[in-house]
């Protein structure tokens, strides 16, 4: 590609680059510290650490990271652009919280998106990459133990990032990113709703040996949306068409805009309850 920003130039070309997917943030320059202080953020969301909707207290969180209050504002601000947390003027900074509605939407784009990255990776996946998603395919395929929730979204939000990784787009691996997160969060919120609808994934393995872009991308759409079918279905249950939180924030009598979503809803009263 002639044309590639100068984050991008070089992010590509050869195996032994490191972090390649961390250089192409959206073509903006960013340096290592905040590149791992974002990281770090993430990883701290994707593990329930920082649940949705709560404050996140900046001093302890740079205390935590080993850092610095302004790398730490550069790290949230780069989250907070890209939608994952969200700002209130002289309140703070939180995480984001999704309406099941927004997450169907999400789904739904994700869909398109990683049915295009499965179409463009069957031109470059090799015989060793179909084997390495064949084997993260049986481990997805087993049954899932009570506590090995975190593992199964680990291992399943691996093998999609996989697939997108090896169609060679930098720009699918950033739009995807973000929806990838969702899993994450989503794995917080409910935990049981994964072990509740186990899905294969060894059809993609084999849509993707066929080197066939037509067959792959069908695989792929066939996979997503259907996934969460489910999984919408006991959310709505529990959230209905408010925020999904993963703990009580306002308190049940308190229905003020929830943070993060248009205000028109109300919360419900019992969010944030797990059964
Ligand atoms: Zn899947």
């Amino acid at each position: 590609m002639p044309s590639s920003t100068p984050s991008t130039r070089g992010a590509q070309s050869g195996p032994g680059r490191r972090s390649a997917r961390r250089e192409v943030r959206a073509g903006v320059p960013e340096s290592s510290t905040t590149r791992r202080l974002r990281q770090a953020i993430v990883d701290l969301v994707l593990a329930g650490d920082i649940p949705a909707g709560k404050r996140i207290d900046q001093r302890v969180l740079a205390k935590k990271l080993r850092t610095t209050t302004a790398p730490l504002r550069e790290a949230l601000s780069a989250l907070e652009s890209e939608g994952l947390l969200v700002r209130e003027q002289g309140v703070g900074v939180f995480c984001r919280i999704y309406t099941v509605l927004e997450i169907e939407e999400m789904v739904d784009i994700r869909g398109v998106l990683e049915a295009l990255a499965a179409g463009r990776a069957t031109a470059y996946v090799s015989d060793e990459e179909i084997q390495e998603l064949r084997d993260l395919a049986s481990i997805l395929g087993a049954p899932i133990p009570p506590d090995g929730e975190a593992d199964f979204v680990r291992t399943h939000v691996k093998f999609h990032k996989r697939i997108v990784e090896i169609s060679r787009s930098p720009r699918l691996t950033l739009l995807l990113e973000h929806h990838h997160l969702i899993d994450g969060l989503l794995a917080n919120v409910a935990p049981a709703l994964w072990a509740s609808e186990p899905h294969d994934h060894h059809g993609i393995v084999e849509a993707l040996a066929t080197r066939n872009p037509a067959v792959a991308e069908q695989a792929m759409r066939a996979h997503i949306a259907p996934t969460f079918v489910k999984r919408f279905a006991e959310l709505r249950k529990r959230f209905g068409d408010g925020p999904i939180m993963t703990f009580p924030l306002y308190g049940a009598s308190r229905a003020a805009p929830a943070r993060g979503v248009p205000s028109s809803g109300s919360v419900p009263a019992k969010a944030g309850g797990r059964p």
